[in-house]
Order: C-alpha cells, then structure tokens, then sequence
C-alpha cells in the first residue's frame, strides 16, 4: 500500500486547527486537516478579541498593549508566559484580518466592533477587544466555520473526518515523523507521515472525568454542566507519550448560569450534553446568596468569581433572587460581553422574558408572591432569606451597598411580587491548560526544550491562561485559538 505523505497534518478542524492549516497552505506545504467528529461549523465563535485589527482601527479603537498585557499577566498573577502574551498582543490584529479578508468577506461576513467596555470597578476592569463576526451588523454568524472548511478546501488543502489521532510517530531522535490515526467508523488504524511536522489543535479535557479529577478536580466542584463534549484530552496525551510537558495547575472557562433543579447536589452533578442549561440572566449581576440564604459576595464581577467564590460557601451553588420589575430594568445594569443586553450580547429584553418563562416552565426557576413563600419553594431558610432580602433593598434604596460595595448602578430592589428564584452552578465552557509551547508554538519537553516537528495551539496548549478566564477581555479564548493556530502554522513550515 502506497505510504500516505503530507508536509504538515493538523489536528483539530476548529479554530485552532483551521487557522494553522490555512497558514501551513499559505506557506506552500501540503497539508492534510484530520478531525475526530464529522463536523465542526458551530465551533467558529462569534466573538474574538485582538489588538488593533483593521475593523478596530476604522472604529477608532485603541487599546494600550502594554496596559492590556500587563493585566492579564496579573490576572493570571504572572503563572504565564509573558511572552505568549506579548506575542497574542503583537499578532492578533494580523490574524484577525487574515480571517477576515481570506475566510469572511469572500462569504459575505466582516468583523464588527464595539466600542463599548464601560466599568466603574477595578474588579471589572474591561477592554473593548471583541470582533463580531456578522453580516448585517445586527446579529451574529453562527456557523461560519463552513466558510473555513469551504476556503481551505479551496486552497488545496486536504481534510479526513472521523479521523482521531491515537498516537505520535518519532524517529530516534524523538523528531515527530508521523501519526497513528484511527478511524472512527471502522476503528480501522493507519499511520500519515509527515517531512515538517503535526500541529495538535485539539482542545481541552472537559469532557474526561479521569482528567478531569487528575488535573483540575475543582473544576468538578465550580461546574454543573460541561459545554464540550468532544473534550477528551486526547490530542495532550498524545503530546505527552512523546515527552511534552504540560501546565501544572488548571485553567478554565466557566459561565456563571447553568440552571439547575432545587435540591441539586453538585458533589454528583456534572453533565457534559450539547443541551443548554444556560439561563443567560444569571450572569447579571442581581441579588445572589448561598444555600443558607445569606449573601456572600459582590456579584458585580467577572462570571468565573462567583463559582470561585461559592467554594467557600456550603453546597457550592448559589441561588439567584430578583422580581417582575428588574425584567423591565435590565438595561440600567450595563453588562458586557455575552451578557450584553441587546446586540451584540446574546438577548434583548424581550429574549430574556423568553427565557424566563421557557426556565419557569422546565421548573427550574420558581416564582412565588412573597420572600417567604420564595424561600419555601428554594429550599432556603425563611427567615435568613426575609431578612437578607430586606437589607438588601434597604442598601438599594439608599443607593450604597455598605456589605460588599456593588456599583449604585448596579442595585435594584427586590421589591414587589411576582417574585423569581434560580439555583446556578458552572458551567465549563473549556479546560485552558495544555501542553507547554514557546512562543512559536513549538511544544516543549519537561527541559523546556523543543521536540522538533511537533507544535500546539489553542486550548491544548498552555501558558497563556492561569486559573480564572478573563471575560472583560471579550474573545479571548477564541482569539488565542485564532491567532496562535496562525502561528503554529506558519512556523511548523518555516522550522522545519
Ligand atoms: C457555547 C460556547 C460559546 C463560546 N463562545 C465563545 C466566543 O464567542 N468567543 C470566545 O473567545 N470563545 C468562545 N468559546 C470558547 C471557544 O469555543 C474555545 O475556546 C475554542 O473553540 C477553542 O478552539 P480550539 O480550536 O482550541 O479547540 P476546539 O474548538 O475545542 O476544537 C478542537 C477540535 O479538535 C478535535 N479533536 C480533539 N481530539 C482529537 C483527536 N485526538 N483527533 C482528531 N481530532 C480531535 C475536536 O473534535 C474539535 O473539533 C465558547 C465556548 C462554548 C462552549
């Protein structure tokens, strides 16, 4: 049988992925995409972040680099490298107009910025970074991942689905020659060489309960739901059969949202479906308290802080209370990203009414006419939550939350029936932790030295997020996919 040769095979078919093999192809390498699943048009999200991209710069944007850098690396408390950040900073305005000119405006889609990244906080600290991806400047592109399939194809590179790579091929000197791939309708195993290398773009483990108890158990703690079910951590694995290192703590991304029944015990509770639990008003900044009914927190923070801060808290979940009237007032709330209300954010007010009465009806939002009956229908002690309530109105009233120091803006009595209640816990969107690159994206050794041939980009590769995912820096996760699976693709071609 005829040996299957290719300069450079991607794994992964995402953003990551899709990125490198374009760069690869732009190189003159002939490249070949594998991924496990049949498709990944979804998987190309909406909103991506960068530092001066052409649709920035005819907006009028400008966004301190060093300002920027310096607060992710604080962010992360410096368990990065700076490099990487550097890198991100200096490179993603170039990624994102490569997208934008070669995959998007041939398809009738641009990038379109918004201005808006008003805090009053440092907690909140916020960058207008987001590029949306649209064609009518009213809403979002979903799905314009086919149009990457479609260019790539276009430009001569090759893709094989339901493809999954098992394992590395390495010669004596541990230089990447190949890969042992199966596939996964048959489970019928073959081996691709490669002359320059194999990009992994494979994503995270979320979705892998022994990895996740092994590397990031926490996140079992802070998440009720998983959005990632393709995430099994294989592609790091794969990495380090062949010696690469990895991050040694966990990072994440976890909206604060996933609606779950009364009751819910979250110690045995971790479901990982493409089913959305997402009940998108948890992430407003209203009234929260813990399971005893007391608040805890300054809800006005980045998404991932409260399941960080219900760590502390018995039962790790909170429960979220506002009334009729806050329905009617969200707009005074000011919230960013994909809270944003309106376009580009993912509701209006009307779609939040929606989505109220869509989670009344599956029973995870309960309404009631009084704190006290509330209180009976959660689950939570009367008269802690009767009391907590009304401390909490009293503050509003006043205009100052003396508890916790929340924004004047950003209280709004829970004053007058019906009343609303949800429980929430996490729910992990990605692992950000993966195998160690430098700043080529090369992957390295526990020596910190390179293992020619084999390089790594987005959520499989590490070092560019610790801990908490910032949200007040829209796109992000997206965007370090985007802009370093460029990276990856062009220099796995010119290194080798
Ligand atoms: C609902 C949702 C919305 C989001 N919206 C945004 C947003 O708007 N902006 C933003 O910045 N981030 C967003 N994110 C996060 C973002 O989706 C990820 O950070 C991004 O997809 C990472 O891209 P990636 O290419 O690294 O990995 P992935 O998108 O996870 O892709 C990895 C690919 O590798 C394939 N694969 C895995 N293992 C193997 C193997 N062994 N062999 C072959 N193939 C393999 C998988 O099938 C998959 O197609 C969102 C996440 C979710 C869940």
């Amino acid at each position: 049988m005829k040996e299957e040769r290719y300069d450079v095979v991607v794994v992964g078919a995402s953003n990551a992925g899709g990125m490198a093999a374009g760069a690869a192809r732009q190189k003159g390498a002939k490249v070949l995409v594998i991924d496990k699943e049949s498709t990944v048009d979804y998987l190309y999200r909406n909103t991506i972040a960068s530092v001066n991209s052409s649709a920035q710069k005819q907006a009028g944007i400008k966004i301190d680099k060093r300002e920027l850098v310096e607060f992710l690396s604080a962010f992360a408390q410096d368990n990065v490298n700076q490099k990487l950040l550097w890198k991100w900073a200096n490179e993603s305005g170039e990624a994102l107009d490569w997208l934008e000119e070669n995959i998007l405006e041939p398809n009738g889609d641009h990038l379109y910025v918004e201005a808006d990244a008003k805090y009053e906080t440092l907690i909140n600290k916020a960058f207008p970074t987001g590029n949306e991806v649209t064609s009518d400047d009213k809403s979002w592109d979903r799905g314009w991942g086919r149009y990457m399939i479609k260019e790539l194809k276009n430009m001569g590179v090759d893709f094989a689905w339901k493809t999954k790579l098992e394992h590395l091929i390495t010669d004596s000197q541990n230089k990447i020659i190949g890969l042992e791939v199966r596939d996964e309708d048959t489970s019928k195993v073959r081996k691709i060489y490669v002359n320059k290398g194999v990009v992994i773009c494979t994503g995270g483990y979320g979705n892998n309960l022994a990895l996740m108890q092994k590397w990031a158990p926490t996140l079992l703690k802070k998440n009720t739901f998983g959005q990632g079910p393709r995430d099994d951590g294989s592609g790091q694995i794969a990495a380090m059969e062949v010696g690469a290192a990895r991050d040694e703590e966990p990072a994440s991304i976890i909206f604060d949202r996933g609606a779950v029944p009364v009751g819910t015990n979250i110690i045995d509770f971790y479901i990982n479906d493409w089913q959305s639990h997402q009940f998108v008003l948890g992430s407003y900044p209203l009234l929260k308290v813990n399971l005893r009914g007391e608040r805890f927190f300054n809800e006005s923070a980045p998404y991932q802080f409260a399941m960080n801060s219900l760590m502390h808290q018995p039962g790790h979940l909170e429960v979220m209370i506002w009334n009729e009237k806050t329905m009617d007032n969200l707009k005074q709330f000011h919230t960013l990203g994909c809270s944003r209300l309106g376009w580009p954010g993912i509701f209006d007010t009307d779609g939040e009414k929606k989505l109220l009465k869509k989670f009344l009806e599956l029973g995870y939002v309960q309404q009631a006419d009084s704190i006290e009956e509330l209180a009976e229908k959660m689950n939570l002690p009367k008269d802690t939550l009767i009391n907590t309530v009304k401390k909490y109105n009293e503050m509003c009233q006043k205009g100052e939350d003396t508890e916790f120091g929340k924004e004047a803006y950003r209280l709004f009595p829970v004053d007058g029936a019906p009343y609303y209640a949800v429980t929430l816990g996490g729910i992990l969107l990605a692992t950000l932790d993966g195998v160690r690159v430098n700043d080529s994206m090369n992957v390295l050794d526990e020596n910190c030295n390179p293992i020619k041939g084999l390089y790594a980009a987005g959520n499989c590769a590490g070092g560019f997020f610790w801990g908490s995912y910032p949200d007040r820096v829209p796109g992000l996760t997206a965007s370090h996919a985007i802009t370093f699976g460029r990276l990856a693709g062009l220099n796995v071609v010119s290194e080798n």
